[in-house]
């Protein structure tokens, strides 16, 4: 299995929901791999080169205070065809256009504050996983056994 890998970050209010857990849980049970997780506080610097697409749009500095309002959790996932697949766990952009078994149609009502990010391509889950993640910091854990999912 030609496994791709994509970045999922919870957001600083998906923290502050408290919905790490859950979130982590959701794409376990999906049968993708963790093989990047961290907690920590994001730099302005990270967040502006994160969303260097957004640069020009009206939201962006409000998007990037956003993010660095508090600690985030940056992820790394594992699996065949996760980018894909992790767009259609999130929902849309916009809550109020994501259905419920989403998680943004299940935790959340605006935009600002949508609770979690995925890679939108293969290309840019390279470009983010590159950005938020040291080669050295990504495990492959050969205990867990892909023979169970494929
Ligand atoms: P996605 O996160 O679904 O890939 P985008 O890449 O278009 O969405 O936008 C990045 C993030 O910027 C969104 O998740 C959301 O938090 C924020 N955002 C996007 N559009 C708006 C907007 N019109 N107003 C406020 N925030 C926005
Ligand atoms: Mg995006």
């Amino acid at each position: 299995i030609a496994a791709r890998r994509t970045f999922i970050a919870v957001k600083p209010d998906g923290v502050q929901r408290r919905r790490v857990g859950e979130i982590v849980q959701r794409f376990e049970k999906k049968g993708f791999k963790l093989v990047g997780f961290k907690l920590m506080q994001a730099s302005k610097e990270l967040l502006r080169e994160h969303y260097w697409e957004h640069r020009n749009r009206p939201f962006y500095n409000k998007l990037v205070s956003y993010m660095s309002s508090g600690p985030v959790v940056a992820m790394v996932w594992q699996g065949l065809d996760v980018v894909k697949t992790g767009r259609k766990m999130m929902g849309q952009t916009n809550p109020t256009n994501s259905l419920p078994g989403t998680f943004r149609g299940d935790f959340c009502v605006i935009m600002g504050k949508n609770v979690i990010h995925g890679s939108d391509s293969v290309e840019s889950a390279q470009r983010e996983i590159s950005l938020w993640f040291k080669e050295s910091e990504l495990c492959e854990r050969e205990g867990c056994s892909a023979k169970w999912i494929y």
